[in-house]
């Protein structure tokens, strides 16, 4: 039984969620245009498919695994729970892991110096947004009684063109909504690309094979994190030294030839490196001081 994975074809998660899994040891024998890419090595394909079709795959047990934006498989998840009694609602996407890319906010934004400066102000307006799921659930949460109206593209011209007092959309950097006058108001989610799994059952094979390849993926995000410094230092100040690395676990200490006061110390940081850590292990006596990245880990 082989595993099928699901990614978005082209769009702003693809490059990453591909270089992830070939990081991880995938191999796929690519078609260029084709929608499934046959797995090498392991017996795991791919799926190459637009995002938002990704939850529904994954709840239909189409596909085992799948990254997508968290925005889009809450989006989704709430519109395939929708109408549904309680007693049937059924299986949820299970959320394994934050994969670090693709982050973004979906955020309540409105035309600066208009009427709507916070959630409050939204009772009885009309919120133009994609997200009509995720909007609702923020509107009931304020208690606030408002029109959602759905737009599927280009929703922060909506104000401007007088079809919505307000909108609801996907911001990262708050470039398109200053160019469309529009002032970023409050967080309605925080998000970025995550691995789902499918709720349905699967063989005990497939189960294998989909532990290996999660380990195989923490141990590509850890080692995305994760840094090997080697410095030097007075044999004295090891411990003020190991101190400062951040995350890192006991060090390794070298003698260096013909310098009995000096030793290297080596040792591996879990958490990022910035360059006020380098600032303060130079105040803190280290010298040669180079920072690595490390290829791969297996804990
Ligand atoms: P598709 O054609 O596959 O449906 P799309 O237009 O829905 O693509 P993209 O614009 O490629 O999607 O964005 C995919 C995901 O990237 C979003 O759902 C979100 O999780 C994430 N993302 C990160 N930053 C942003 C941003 N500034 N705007 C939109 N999405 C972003």
């Amino acid at each position: 039984m082989r595993l099928k994975i699901a990614i978005q074809k082209s769009g702003r998660l693809s490059e990453a969620s591909l270089k992830l899994l070939e990081k991880c040891g995938l191999k796929f024998a690519r078609s260029k245009d084709k929608l499934f890419w046959f797995g090498r090595d392991l017996p795991v394909d791919l799926l190459l498919v637009r995002d938002e079709d990704i939850p529904r795959l994954l709840l239909e047990g189409v596909c085992q695994l799948g990254i997508v934006g968290e925005n889009v498989a809450e989006e989704k998840v709430i519109e395939a729970l929708k109408g549904k009694p309680a007693h049937r609602l059924g299986p949820r996407l299970e959320s394994l892991q934050h994969l670090g890319f693709g982050q973004c906010k979906l955020m309540l934004a409105a035309p600066q110096d208009g009427p709507v400066a916070t959630v409050a102000d939204l009772e009885g307006r009309r919120i133009a947004t994609s997200y009509p799921g995720l909007t609702r659930r923020y509107l009931e949460k304020n208690g606030i009684e408002a029109e959602v109206v759905l737009l599927n593209g280009s929703v922060e011209i909506a104000p401007g063109l007088g079809t919505a007092d307000a909108i609801v959309d996907l911001v990262s950097t708050g470039t398109t909504l200053r160019a469309n006058h529009l002032v970023a108001l409050e967080t309605v989610m925080d998000s970025q690309a995550a691995l789902y799994r499918t709720p349905s059952r699967l063989s005990a094979e497939q189960d294998a094979l989909l532990d290996k390849l999660i380990q195989r993926i923490e141990g590509v995000q850890q080692a995305m994190e994760t840094k090997y410094v080697m410095l030097h230092a007075p044999r004295e100040r090891v411990q003020a030294i190991a101190a400062i690395l951040p995350g890192a676990e006991v060090p390794t200490v070298l003698s260096l030839d013909g310098q009995p006061d000096r030793v290297a110390v080596h040792a591996v940081c879990r958490e990022a490196v910035f360059w006020e850590h380098l600032e303060e292990l130079k105040s803190a006596g280290a010298s040669a001081v180079l920072v690595l990245p490390v290829e791969k880990m297996l804990a």
